[in-house]
């Protein structure tokens, strides 16, 4: 899942931004409003994180509110040092999903985007759930057929993303946009080198089973049975 942060207190950027990608996010920080905006209108993001004081002509209900004209659908999270009714309702009146006050836990923040993204259809309760393959995204586990696989913090972010759009067919492009962040050094080769370790945990021990992660010949890949 990749994330968008705009946050301009350096300290508590880097420390989410370590945490995030510790749990397999591919995270973005920003740290002004104004190049906050034009990071917030990418379509390839999965969730924007947005402080509400922000340097620069734009603070972060601004962004809200501009991304959201410009047709950006994913849930946008406030956080801010104030906590008032109003502030609440004025954060929500600008197109964003919810608001944490600051100073927040890491385990809420983490637990509020989880429960922001929890909307895709292929879901049930927690866990998202493809033929027999299950994962759970609050307990970083995966079984296929009742058996535990065990996968990297990569791996889990790509079978994420192809469990989210289970039957539809992910280009390598949109891939590498919401598994790896803008910074990561992406080869040619690497969405195929990742896509063989999956399958060498999710397809090959099972090989009694259908195959689940398909490649679509002159396209992409896709997750189907
Ligand atoms: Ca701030």
């Amino acid at each position: 899942m990749r994330v968008l942060l705009v946050e301009d207190e350096e300290k508590i950027a880097s420390a989410v931004k370590r945490g995030l990608e510790l749990k397999g996010y591919a995270v973005d920080t920003v740290a002004d409003g104004d190049t906050g905006l034009s990071y917030a209108i990418d379509p390839d993001y999965d969730i924007i994180i947005l402080d509400r004081m922000l340097p620069g002509s734009k603070d972060g209900l601004e962004i809200a509110r501009a991304a959201r004209a410009e047709g950006q659908q994913a849930p946008i999270l406030i956080l801010t040092a104030r906590g008032s009714i109003d502030d609440r309702v004025e954060g929500l009146n600008s197109g964003a999903d919810d608001y944490l006050v600051k100073p927040f836990s890491f385990s809420e923040l983490v637990a509020r985007m989880q429960a922001l993204m929890r909307r895709p259809p292929v879901q049930t309760g927690t866990v998202l759930k493809y033929a027999d393959l299950t994962l759970d995204p609050a307990h970083y586990e995966v079984k296929r057929a009742g058996k535990s696989i065990k996968l990297s913090s990569k791996e889990f972010a790509l079978l994420e993303y192809f469990m989210r759009h289970a039957e539809q067919i992910l280009t390598k492009d949109m891939i590498i946009n919401h598994v790896w962040n803008e910074d990561a050094i992406v080869m040619p080769n690497t969405v195929e080198v990742y896509i063989g370790y999956l399958r060498a945990k999710i397809d090959r021990p099972f090989n009694d089973k259908t195959p689940l992660i398909n490649t679509v010949r002159g396209f992409g890949y896709k997750l189907s049975r």
